[in-house]
């Protein structure tokens, strides 16, 4: 079927049994045309859990983006049960101008949940998936990467907390199947995508993976397995979920916005690589002027695993260089 263009969606009363993909009102642009969300569904003759699935709540991220169609392929009306509901680009204007955060307001999506529906245009997009998407779903995915500036660990993170969410998220997890688990402790701060769904009650998971405007194959195909595995995990698709195998189960808080900080400006060289064992005070890299001579190094200042890495050389005072947890003692 061709796509559809809606001012809204109510994902409990989608017709049952058909594929669809269409278009989402958010906000008029002053072309006279209209800023619209991208969706994808499919939902099964028989009713079952809905899953909702983004991507591109960073326009820079092409992993989920890549992935979500393949799922979408792969997913037919007759073997479901239930509803899958996909975004796979959430911030389309930072889609368009290729940055992580938007181009109009300057805000990263990521940041402003639960957003404001009389609000600028992230806000706006926020605010839809706040109460259009989450509030219906029984489980939520978000994809995620590096994106253009960061080289993460292919992951898929989870919330761990006593409570019933905090349980489903680390077995949602663990069904999903990365090779990377990430634990982070509750609460997750506020403005995620992640923080309004625990608002609602709806047990969540994030991905990341190596980004660098690129989409690896094995980082589309472990995303692609991953939404399926968690289908099968739900009970919305026949079979057993089929995870890689962990290499690192990781915990502690996922402070993208508080990295390990560059104090100088210069070209930037990391010695060390993703998933690493670092020591207190090892040297993380170097940066050089532009004559090669060293002037500052960037030390560890825990001990810990480096899960991300900077991945541009050119490096200014402020900006983020890496970002170190720990191991999962539990
Ligand atoms: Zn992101």
């Amino acid at each position: 079927m061709p796509p559809v263009n809606m001012q809204e969606i109510d994902l409990a009363k989608l017709p049952r049994g058909v594929k669809q993909t269409g278009w989402l009102d958010v906000a008029p642009r002053p072309d006279g045309s209209t800023w619209r969300l991208p969706f994808l569904y499919v939902t099964g003759a028989e009713q079952g859990p809905c899953l909702a699935v983004t991507a591109g709540v960073h326009g820079d991220e092409y992993e989920g983006m890549e992935a979500i169609p393949n799922v979408y392929l792969e997913t037919e009306p007759q073997t479901l049960k239930g509803t899958l509901f996909m975004i796979p680009v959430c911030n389309v204007p930072a889609f368009e101008t290729i940055t992580r955060s938007s181009p109009i307001d300057g805000l990263n999506l990521a940041r402003t949940f639960p957003g404001d529906g009389a609000g600028s245009i992230t806000e706006r997009i926020a605010h839809l998936i706040a109460t259009q998407v989450l509030p219906e779903a029984d489980f939520f995915i978000d994809l995620h990467s590096g994106g253009m500036a960061l080289d993460v660990a292919t992951l898929v993170g989870y919330i761990q907390d006593g409570a019933a969410y905090g349980a489903k998220s680390l077995a949602g997890a663990q069904a999903f199947g990365a090779p990377v688990l990430w634990g982070h402790p509750g609460p997750i701060p506020p403005g995620r995508t992640l923080s309004s769904a625990v608002e609602l009650d709806v047990p969540c998971i994030y991905t990341e993976a190596a980004g660098g405007g690129l989409a690896r194959p094995a980082d589309v195909a472990c995303f692609t397995r991953g939404v399926i595995n968690v289908m099968k995990w739900l009970g919305m698709r026949e079979g057993d979920p089929q995870p890689s195998t962990i290499s690192h189960h990781l915990f502690g808080h996922a402070d993208y916005d508080h990295p390990i900080l560059s104090q100088s400006a210069g070209y930037y060289k990391p010695a060390v690589a993703l998933l690493d064992d670092v020591q207190e005070n090892q040297t993380l890299g170097i940066t050089h002027d532009l004559f090669g001579e060293v002037i500052d190094e960037v030390r560890a200042p825990t001990d810990g695993v480096v899960v991300a890495l900077r991945r541009l050389h050119r490096v200014r005072v402020g900006d983020g260089i890496a970002l170190i947890t720990r191991h999962h003692t539990g």
